[in-house]
């Protein structure tokens, strides 16, 4: 099997399938093998997992996923890309293939398919351009989990894992962090692609909690006002969950922020996803 994490070899698997890159399914082809250990070894794969891979591309990554686990599921939305993968996986019986957008699978169903029910993990060099949806969507449908292990745009990994009183804490902050445990594992350079992306990259790797670290009882609702309170991050929280259709009156809202004893004229950027949720299950 050619191991395609040397740039020679990525370029001549290119050249042989003549493949055109497609700026617009985020294509930059990992060339780096000590990155992509580095990922193993945070993703830390065994032959007791299964793993769910988002973009195989050529199948670089994929071809060390299947070398530690015991069955590695791949989506891939390019067809282009599938008869260069049965190529370079054609040594490789626990790899399966699916052609699909990974946006419009229902990764649930799949997991429980392919896993019996039993939590998978995520590991992927991501598609920049929907790294919040796919996250967003594997955290909010119920996809069984154990970890999220993936390559995403540094200044992303950073939002994920930053907490009240920065500029990039939000939304994806609160979200990443009410499921799960982020640790940025290592930033990775323009330099490790073909072709090389405009921005920095980083690896980070999200542990998912068996209970979350915060009590809600309507988690849709803490959502909701968080997503209502960054909508409008430099309004006051009262006036931006006023000014959403939440159906929330202000009066409710200064209510609640009276009982927490914070300020009436708080933003949204200065609450913890603790304050987040004990707001919610004060407001009506
Ligand atoms: N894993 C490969 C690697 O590390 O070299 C490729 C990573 S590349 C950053 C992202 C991959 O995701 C590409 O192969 C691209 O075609 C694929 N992709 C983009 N959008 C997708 C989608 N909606 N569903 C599934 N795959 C997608």
């Amino acid at each position: 099997m050619i191991n395609l994490s040397s740039p020679s070899n990525t370029a001549e698997i290119l050249k042989k399938y003549n493949f055109n890159f497609q700026k617009k399914y985020g294509q930059n082809f990992l060339i780096d093998a000590n990155i992509l250990e580095k990922i193993m070894a945070a993703a830390d794969i065994s032959k007791e997992d299964c793993v769910l891979e988002i973009g195989p591309g050529i199948g670089t990554m994929t071809q060390y996923l299947s070398q530690r686990a015991g069955e590695v599921i791949a989506v891939e939305i390019d067809k282009n890309l599938i008869p260069i993968l049965s190529d370079t996986l054609s040594d490789c019986s626990n790899v399966t293939i699916i052609n699909e957008d990974v946006l419009k699978v229902d990764l649930k169903k799949l997991a429980e398919e392919k896993n019996g029910g039993n939590p998978v993990k995520i590991v992927a060099n991501l598609p920049y351009y929907i790294t919040t949806p796919i996250i967003m969507g594997l955290f909010e449908s119920g996809v069984p989990l154990k970890s999220i292990t993936v390559m995403v745009q540094k200044e992303v990994a950073e939002r994920m894992q930053v907490g009240p009183g920065t500029k990039d804490y939000g939304a994806l902050s609160l979200a990443v962090q009410y499921y799960a445990r982020p640790e940025v594992i290592c930033d990775v350079p323009p330099s490790c692609f073909i072709p090389r992306p405009g921005v920095g990259s980083a690896v980070i790797c999200l542990e998912r909690y068996e209970q979350p670290p915060v009590f809600v009882e309507n988690e849709k609702k803490m959502f909701s006002v968080i997503r209502a309170a960054f909508n409008q991050r430099r309004k006051t929280l009262v006036n931006a969950l006023a000014n959403a259709s939440l159906g929330i009156a202000k009066e409710a809202v200064l209510n609640a922020l009276e009982k927490q004893n914070l300020s009436l004229t708080i933003r949204g950027e200065a609450l913890s996803l603790k304050q987040f949720a004990q707001l919610t299950n004060e407001l009506p």
